[in-house]
C-alpha cells in the first residue's frame, strides 16, 4: 500500500447542463478516496442531438461557475479542444503522460455508462491507463453477464486503489441523487423551475442565456482556444 501515491479521477460527460447529482459524486469521491484533484471533463455531445441543448462553450461555462469554489475540482476542457472525435482514451492517454507513471488516474462513471462501456472507443485499454471507479446510480442494475460482470465482479474496495496506479475497478456508493440533465432540459423546456437540482450559478447562467427554453440549439462547434482561457 501506498498512500503517498499522488491519485487523481477524471469525471467525464456532456454536463448539458451541470447538476447537482454530479457535483455530489465529485465531492463524495474527493472526500472519501482523498483524492488529490478531480478533474470534470465536458466531453462533445452526438451530432445526431434532437432536443435542445447548449454548446460547447456554455456547457463549459457552466461547469466553471458549478466548481469555481470548490477546492480539488477542477475543469478540464481537453475534449472540447480536441478538432475530431473526442474519445476518453485519447484523453486517458494525454493525461497519463503529463501526471507520469507513478500517479493514480482513475475514471469515474455512472452505473449506467458502465452498462454501455463495451461500446467505447478502446474501451479494454482504458483499464491500462487507468482505475474504473463506478458510482452508483437510481434505477441502474449491475451487468448480470459478459466481460463487464466478470470486471464487476472482480471490484476491490475503494481503499485498495493505491495499490496500483491503474487497473482495478472499484464500485463507490454515494447518496443516491436521481438527477439527471434530460429532466433538467425537460422541465425547463416546459417553463418549470430546476432550482435545487442545479447548483444556482449554473440557473442563473440558464436563464441569462434562455437555454433549453425549446428549439434546438445552433450545431455544437469547436471552441477556438482563445475563449477557453
Ligand atoms: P443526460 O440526462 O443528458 O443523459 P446525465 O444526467 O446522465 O445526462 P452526463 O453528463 O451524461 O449527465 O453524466 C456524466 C457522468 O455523471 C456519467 O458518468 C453519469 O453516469 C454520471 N451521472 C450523472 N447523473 C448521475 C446521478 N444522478 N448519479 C450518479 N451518477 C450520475
Amino acid at each position: 500500500m501506498n498512500s503517498q501515491r499522488r491519485h487523481v479521477a477524471v469525471l467525464g460527460g456532456t454536463f448539458d447542463p451541470f447538476h447537482n447529482a454530479h457535483l455530489r459524486v465529485a465531492i463524495e469521491l474527493r472526500e472519501r478516496l482523498g483524492l488529490d484533484e478531480l478533474r470534470l471533463m465536458p466531453s462533445h455531445t452526438p451530432p445526431h442531438r434532437d432536443r435542445p441543448g447548449a454548446q460547447a462553450s456554455q456547457r463549459l461555462a457552466m461547469v466553471r461557475l458549478a466548481v469555481a469554489d470548490e477546492p480539488g475540482l477542477v475543469v478540464d476542457d481537453r475534449e472540447l479542444r480536441r478538432r475530431g472525435a473526442s474519445y476518453t482514451v485519447l484523453s486517458l492517454e494525454e493525461l497519463r503522460a503529463e501526471l507520469g507513471p507513478a500517479c493514480s488516474l482513475s475514471l469515474v462513471m455512472g452505473a449506467d455508462a458502465f452498462a454501455g462501456l463495451q461500446s467505447w472507443h478502446r474501451w479494454r485499454e482504458l483499464l491500462t491507463l487507468a482505475h474504473l471507479i463506478v458510482v452508483d446510480r437510481p434505477g441502474f442494475e449491475p451487468p448480470v453477464s459478459g466481460e463487464l460482470h466478470a470486471l464487476w465482479q472482480g471490484q476491490v474496495a475503494p481503499e485498495r486503489l493505491h495499490e496500483a496506479v491503474s487497473g482495478l475497478l472499484t464500485v463507490v456508493a454515494v447518496p443516491p441523487l436521481a438527477i439527471s440533465a434530460t429532466q433538467i432540459r425537460t422541465l425547463v423546456g416546459n417553463g418549470r423551475s430546476p432550482r435545487g437540482l442545479v447548483p444556482d450559478a449554473v440557473w442563473d447562467y440558464i436563464c441569462r442565456h434562455r437555454l433549453y427554453h425549446g428549439g434546438n440549439a445552433s450545431p455544437e462547434e469547436q471552441i477556438p482556444h482563445e475563449t477557453l482561457s
